[in-house]
């Protein structure tokens, strides 16, 4: 670690691979030749048709997509597409249905509910979203538009572990979160969304995945900037994008690549988790998991320790480690370790040390 860097343990905007940041610094003043930075440099530049065109190529294919997915560049966040999608695709007799997993899983429910197209096809919430719904437990509708689940609940620290049988009801997921942390059969997903400050990127573009057939259906008498098929037939690019983001949304990607695609960032992703998750279960129940083990998350370790005031010491110490961002979210209380692509093993390594030496301090 630098010296003057912390281990970013924040929920999003999120940590970002050092070498990302480092090849944006350095190649910042002067853009590929162009006299100016990428911030300056207009959407239509030849310079930034060639960072447009390679960061949805090498999306596309650490997903082993074909030709029948696009990727769309969408600002607005995960929230917005929390409205367009029932917007687009959901009507009274094709209602949108809904895995309530958590509170993404519900916002999302609630813009289908204000259209009067949502439907609940399982829910979680009455165990505390502890674990993430089964396949037996989803009365999905045959008729229904889609199904939507999140597939990483960044607030209660559960995660899919199995893709949804659908029975033909095209799948749509919102993977904000867990988005390119691990090899998913894709293919399964109709509509993949993530807003990209959690694993991806800085806040400000969601990133779609979509089949093609699918986004051609997007409801016509929408306005423009709120149709799917807008942004499939403009390449992204019917406004001005964020094109920052999307630059370093593809660096994000070629550093996946280079650290041997989603295979590889998995391997890494469950070694760091592990040693987290260990720290919890070796504790004599100091520290107490939210999440059930079963539907445990890869990317959002979430405890509680014995009392709010323990709680309270250990961020403040925690951080005078170097460790920041441990604090959860006021929803469930305790801490919550994000631990997504960017944090480094040592990142992890580091926390459970900790954990193990306040837990003897305190217990
Ligand atoms: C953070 C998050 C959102 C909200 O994203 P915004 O871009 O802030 O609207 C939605 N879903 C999940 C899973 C998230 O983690």
């Amino acid at each position: 670690m630098e010296a003057n860097r912390v281990y970013n343990f924040n929920p999003g905007p999120a940590a970002l691979p050092l070498e990302v940041l480092k090849e944006a610094q350095a190649e910042f003043l002067n853009f590929r030749e162009s006299g100016m930075s990428i911030l300056e440099i207009s959407h239509r530049a030849k310079q930034y048709d060639a960072v447009h065109a390679q960061a949805k190529a090498d999306i596309k294919e650490l997903m082993g997509l074909g030709e029948d997915y696009e990727v769309l560049f969408i600002q607005g966040g995960a929230s917005q597409q929390f409205a367009m999608i029932p917007m687009n695709f959901a009507s009274k007799e094709h209602p949108g249905n809904y895995v309530l997993s958590g509170s993404f899983a519900s916002k999302a429910y609630k813009e289908a509910q204000i259209l009067g197209v949502g439907e609940v096809a399982a829910s979680s919430k009455e165990v505390d979203f502890r674990h993430i719904p089964t396949q037996d437990e989803l009365k999905i509708n045959p008729e229904a538009a889609y199904l939507h689940l999140c597939y990483n609940n960044t607030i209660y620290g559960t995660e899919y572990h199995y893709v949804p049988d659908t029975k033909g009801v095209p799948l749509f997921a919102d993977m904000s979160s867990d988005m390119l942390s691990r090899p998913v059969d894709f293919k399964k997903f109709d509509f993949i969304y993530a807003g990209v400050q959690k694993n991806l990127g800085p806040a400000g573009v969601v990133l779609v995945v979509a089949k093609k057939s699918l986004i051609e259906k997007s409801r016509e008498t929408l306005p423009t900037m709120f149709r799917y098929d807008t942004f499939l037939n403009k390449d992204s690019l019917y406004n001005t994008p964020p094109v920052f983001c999307i630059y370093m949304v593809g660096k994000v990607a070629a550093w996946i690549k280079a650290q041997g695609g989603l295979s590889a960032m998995e391997e890494r992703n469950r070694k760091k988790a592990k040693v987290v998750y260990d720290a919890i279960d070796n504790s004599d129940g100091f520290y107490r998991g939210h999440a059930d083990k079963d539907s445990r998350s890869l990317m959002n370790v979430t405890f509680r320790l014995p009392s709010e005031e323990l709680e309270k010491k250990f961020v403040a110490e925690a951080l005078e480690n170097k460790l920041s961002g441990v604090k959860g979210h006021r929803s469930v209380g305790g801490m919550r370790a994000s631990i997504y692509n960017a944090m480094p093993y040592e990142g992890c390594e580091a926390l459970a040390d900790f954990m193990e030496k306040f837990r003897k301090a305190n217990a």
